[in-house]
């Protein structure tokens, strides 16, 4: 017989009153999700390497009536790592869903890349994500007091944007296609770690092209870039922001608590064609 819950329905992508918190949420998609979260009714803990932006987007936050804190952090940095983790339990006792939204990319060809900035690439998209999930995690898995067999979703929710990237090279790109396919990876194990036994679930959204500060040169129609993409964009557009928050809330509520392990298509179907 089939048991559909018309409450579970009808409440299943609220975030409200739940705890979210967002890494690079001075950056152009942390800010949105960040947003999202807000909007949505949720309580969020804001963070990046930089105080003065982050106080600058709290008070914005504020002004729009959203609750909200920020500690600054760097996310590659253990003990950064765990300062912050211990800032939001100070403020507000827990963490619900975990929004990873940090990133870095210095395009190379692998002929002139020096080791060093291989590297800081890898730290900044791949070994930090790891760093700021394991960390939550352990505080997810604290939270739950010892339970075991937690329902989906119940124990949390992990939430990491790598890109399309993660799943096709690009010159220039041995650092950041290489960490994002990592970033791919490690949400699906670590989906096998946490899911079952605690709840959590563990997924990653893979964007295209968002419209940002940085990106926006790329949305002129009469670029050779916007050309190249509208020959395998078939829903014939690059993103808007908007475009992002549908996937950020589903991500972190109750409607994807079966989806666990998961990179998300978030590309106007980029690679169908
Ligand atoms: P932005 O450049 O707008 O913001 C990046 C954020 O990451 C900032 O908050 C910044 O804050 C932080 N950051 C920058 N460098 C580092 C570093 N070395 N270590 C840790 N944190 C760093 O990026 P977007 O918002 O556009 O992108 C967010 C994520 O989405 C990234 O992982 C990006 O790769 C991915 N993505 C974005 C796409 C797009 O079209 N926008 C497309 C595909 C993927 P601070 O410097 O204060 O720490």
């Amino acid at each position: 017989m089939v048991d559909l819950q018309k409450s579970f329905v009808q409440n299943m992508y609220s975030v409200e009153g739940k705890v979210a918190l967002v890494t690079g949420a001075t950056g152009a998609l942390g800010k949105v999700g960040a947003k999202a979260y807000g909007y949505a009714g949720a309580k969020v803990f804001l963070t990046g390497r930089n105080a003065g932006k982050l106080q600058e987007l709290v008070d914005e936050f504020k002004a729009e009536g959203i609750e909200c804190d920020f500690f600054a952090a760097d996310p590659a940095k253990e003990e950064d790592v765990q300062a912050l983790i211990k800032a939001v339990v100070a403020k507000y006792g827990r963490i619900d869903i975990l929004f990873i939204a940090h990133g870095f990319n210095k395009p190379q060809n692998i002929l002139e890349q020096s080791v060093a900035d291989w590297s800081y690439i890898m730290d900044a998209d791949c070994k930090s994500v790891y760093i700021v999930m394991k960390y939550v995690s352990m505080q997810m898995v604290e939270q739950l007091g010892g339970a075991e067999n937690v329902p989906s979703g119940q124990g949390g929710k992990i939430v990491v944007v790598t890109s399309q990237r993660s799943k096709r090279g690009m010159a220039g790109y041995t650092g950041y296609c290489t960490s994002k396919g990592g970033a791919d990876m490690m949400i699906a194990s670590a989906a096998c770690d946490l899911s079952a036994k605690y709840g959590i679930n563990v997924n990653a959204i893979c964007p295209t092209v968002f419209r940002s500060e940085l990106t926006e040169w790329m949305f002129d129609p009469e670029s050779a870039v916007y050309q190249n993409f509208m020959k395998r964009e078939p829903i014939g557009r690059l993103a808007e922001p908007s475009d992002f928050v549908g996937y950020v809330i589903f991500l972190s509520s109750n409607a994807s608590n079966y989806i666990t392990g998961a990179a998300c298509d978030c590309s106007g179907g980029y690679l169908v064609c």
